[in-house]
């Protein structure tokens, strides 16, 4: 079976990040698992040892691998579909000796990282119902380092606010191309998500995602350029005095809770 790069598919071969990633799911043996794109198992016949998988692969040929390779471990449960548009709870309903999955472990497809994220997570103004207590996930490493970008450095931008709004964002380790058969062009890193409650939740948390988006539109401007759109330059300045921000501060100088502060002390125009 050739790997399909139209599923972004990657065989991860290195048994030491296979070991890093589930260390990184420090996994309890009542726990059970969901993962994103098993392929060809590497990662869930670890997993299969310590806890219960729920597995869900886009790949019919694949999942005919699999249910030959695992399908007859009590520990291992088969979904085929889209992780973006399965409804994974209910099927699960079906399995009697099965519970929802607590957290998830995935070296998932880089082309839907985004959506998968926002998947598991939700949104700024739409946080998941369902909270899992952690996600290991195998992510390209530029988005990796987007994710746990600290405020300051060039990294940290409109990704970053909106999942560490959701969740506390750790990198594990790095994973060279050469870890993968074939190996992708860009390098990847091991990210762990850990969703939580923020502290200082915003009070209108459409208005913080509408200036998160638009205060990054472009990002070398000056974030008083940038939500010129949005209020009168001097107006903005005034409240970002207020914050003791300075009034050249460009996005990236601005921590999660400088943005959620700003927000709600924004004119909003629908009051
Ligand atoms: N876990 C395996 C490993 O570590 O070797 C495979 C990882 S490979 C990077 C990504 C996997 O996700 C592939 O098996 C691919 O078929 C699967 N996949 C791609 N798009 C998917 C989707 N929308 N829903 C579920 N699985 C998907």
């Amino acid at each position: 079976m050739p790997p399909r790069k139209r599923f972004g598919q990657h065989w991860l071969q290195s048994d030491k990040i296979l070991d890093q990633i589930v260390t990184a799911a420090d996994l309890k043996s009542d726990e059970i698992v969901l993962e994103i794109g098993p392929g060809k198992g590497a990662l869930t016949r670890r997993l299969i040892d310590f806890v219960k998988v729920v597995a869900i692969e886009i790949d019919r040929d694949l999942c005919q691998f699999l249910v030959k390779k695992l399908g007859n471990n009590d520990n291992f449960v088969l979904l085929q579909g889209d992780i973006l548009s399965l409804d994974i709870n209910p099927l699960i309903d079906n399995f009697p000796r099965f519970q929802y999955p607590t957290k998830v472990v995935a070296n998932i497809p880089y082309n839907i990282t985004g959506p998968i994220i926002e998947k598991l997570l939700g949104t700024i103004s739409r946080p998941s119902e369902t909270k899992y207590k952690s996600i290991v996930l195998l992510v390209q490493k530029e988005v990796g380092e987007r994710l746990t970008a600290k405020p300051g450095s060039r990294d940290f931008g409109a990704l970053t606010v909106r999942v560490q709004y959701l969740a506390d964002c750790e990198l594990i380790c790095d994973v060279p191309a050469n870890c993968f058969y074939p190996p992708p062009k860009v390098d990847s890193v091991v990210v762990r998500l850990t969703p939580r409650d923020i502290a200082t939740p915003a009070n209108d948390t459409k208005l913080l995602e509408t200036l998160v988006k638009v205060g990054f539109s472009s990002k070398r401007k000056m974030l008083k350029n940038n939500l010129k759109s949005l209020i009168d330059v001097d107006k903005l300045e005034q409240l970002l005095t207020e914050l003791h921000i300075k009034n050249e501060a460009r996005g990236e100088e601005l921590g999660l809770t400088d943005w959620v502060n700003l927000s709600n002390i924004f004119p909003n125009n629908k009051e």
